[in-house]
């Protein structure tokens, strides 16, 4: 059984991304920015946020967090986003969500120019990926992309089962899947025999947030299992997927904490790099 390390594998792209941002430096005399903007007090955020500053950092980007307390207005958010979307200095802009009630998601989701959207969460780049465009991808999903690709580097005619239907994970993962040529079932809550679907799977990824939902008999032996869940209960985070269960069975599986996780921030890295390749050519 091989135990997919998303620690080392995000150490080993962080350091390929150093590299591209001082190559990048040579060439353009500049270096890629991403700008974070953090409503509020919400304590995973800001540690989110501050993980995603120090690994920007250490890769060797400009990286800058723009705070603002939980009453902030609309407006001011999207006047501030309007501002970044002609800074050229800024390669990437990231609203950190949720963000508080009377702040609507969708406008701003939207007020980012598509060019600059690392979340890839905008309606054009959700359209350019499912058209198989270049696009920026949400960085959850890319990372579970490249973990499987590390596994197993060619996915062509894969049965591919995806629980979790949501525009963060499950929507963007199918896609991508399905670009590799898997033949991929996407399933969710009203899916009427889940164990059956996942027992068909060579791949199968868990984005639903429920404890250990995924159990050792719901899987083929020798198939690729991805824990995106993490969840918290009595005795810790735990996935998705039954890892003492399923590690029995599967091929390769990811752990949870430890595995898809660690992948996130450096995709966002890796988006926010992209996006300043694609604004300078
Ligand atoms: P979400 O928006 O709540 O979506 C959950 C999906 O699971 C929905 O499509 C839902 O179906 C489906 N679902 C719920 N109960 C189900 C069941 N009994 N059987 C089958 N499908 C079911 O969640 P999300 O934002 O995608 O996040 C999913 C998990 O990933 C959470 O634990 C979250 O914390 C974690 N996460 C991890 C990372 C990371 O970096 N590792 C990043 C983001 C999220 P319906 O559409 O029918 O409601």
């Amino acid at each position: 059984m091989i135990l997919i390390d998303g620690k080392k594998e995000a150490a080993n792209l962080r350091e390929e991304l150093r590299k591209e941002v001082s190559r990048l430096k040579t060439i353009y005399n500049k270096v890629p920015g991403l700008t974070v903007i953090l409503i509020g007090d919400l304590t995973p955020s800001q540690i989110y946020v501050r993980n995603k500053e120090k690994s920007a950092k250490e890769v060797g980007l400009k990286s800058e967090v723009i705070k603002y307390p939980d009453s902030v207005d609309e407006k001011t958010i999207l006047d501030k986003i309007d501002k970044l979307n002609k800074d050229e200095t800024v390669s990437g802009i990231l609203v950190q969500l949720p963000l508080p009630k009377h702040i609507n998601k969708k406008k701003v989701i939207e007020a980012i120019i598509p060019e600059k959207d690392v979340d890839g969460f905008h309606p054009v780049n959700v359209g350019n990926l499912s058209s198989g465009y270049e696009s920026s991808v949400p960085c959850t999903p890319l990372g579970c992309y490249l973990l499987i690709k590390k596994v197993e580097p060619n996915l062509s005619g894969k049965k591919a089962v995806v629980i979790g239907r949501s525009n963060l994970n499950g929507k963007p993962m199918t896609q991508l899947l399905l670009k590799e040529n898997c033949t991929v079932t996407i399933t969710h809550s009203k899916t009427k025999d889940l164990k059956g679907e996942c027992l068909q799977g060579d791949i199968v990824v868990a984005a639903v947030g429920i404890p250990e939902l995924v159990k050792g008999d719901w899987i083929k032996k020798n198939s690729i299992v991805i824990d995106v869940g993490i969840n918290k209960t009595e005795k810790g985070i735990v996935g998705d997927v039954a890892f003492e269960e399923v590690s029995k069975i599967a091929k390769a599986i990811t752990p949870v904490p430890g595995g898809v996780g660690p992948m996130t921030i450096a995709c966002l890295l890796k988006n926010t790099i992209e996006c300043f390749k694609r604004s300078q050519s």
